[in-house]
């Protein structure tokens, strides 16, 4: 499945980026109202990131700009999941949401918005 990001960019706020001295959590200075404003030249960070959504997992609707969760995952199974608005994994949608991640793809680790990345491991989903 061909996914584009296209008007996502929920993953710009979450991780830091140590080249462009941004913090975790925090709106990158280069988004702009079309995507990244420094496309072709941004970060290896960025270049390397591919969340679960991109690579084709997941209904369509859970796009993270939509669903307020990023899945991402280095493995087959299991993924991390990062809350990209406070509270979204309280809310109906995004406990359905979440849910669906775990039918996929099984265990799963959340970070909330605004916890610890540095963390090995978040709460369990
Ligand atoms: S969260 Fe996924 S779909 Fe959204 S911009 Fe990042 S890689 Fe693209
Ligand atoms: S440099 Fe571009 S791709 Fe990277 S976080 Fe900033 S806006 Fe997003």
């Amino acid at each position: 499945m061909s996914r584009v990001c296209g008007p996502c960019q929920a993953c710009c706020g979450v991780e830091a980026i140590p080249s462009l001295d941004k913090p975790d959590w925090t709106r990158c200075p280069h988004q702009c109202a079309v995507g990244c404003g420094i496309h072709a030249e941004r970060p290896e960070e960025c270049r390397e990131f591919d969340c679960l959504w991109l690579e084709g997992h997941g209904p369509e609707g859970d796009r993270p700009d939509l669903s307020g969760v990023i899945a991402w995952s280095s493995g087959d199974t299991g993924a991390h999941l990062f809350e990209t608005r406070a509270g979204v994994v309280a809310s109906p949608a995004g406990r359905a949401c979440l849910e669906r991640w775990r039918a996929l793809r099984g265990p799963l680790r959340l970070f909330r918005y605004g916890s610890d990345l540095g963390a090995a491991t978040g709460e369990p989903g």
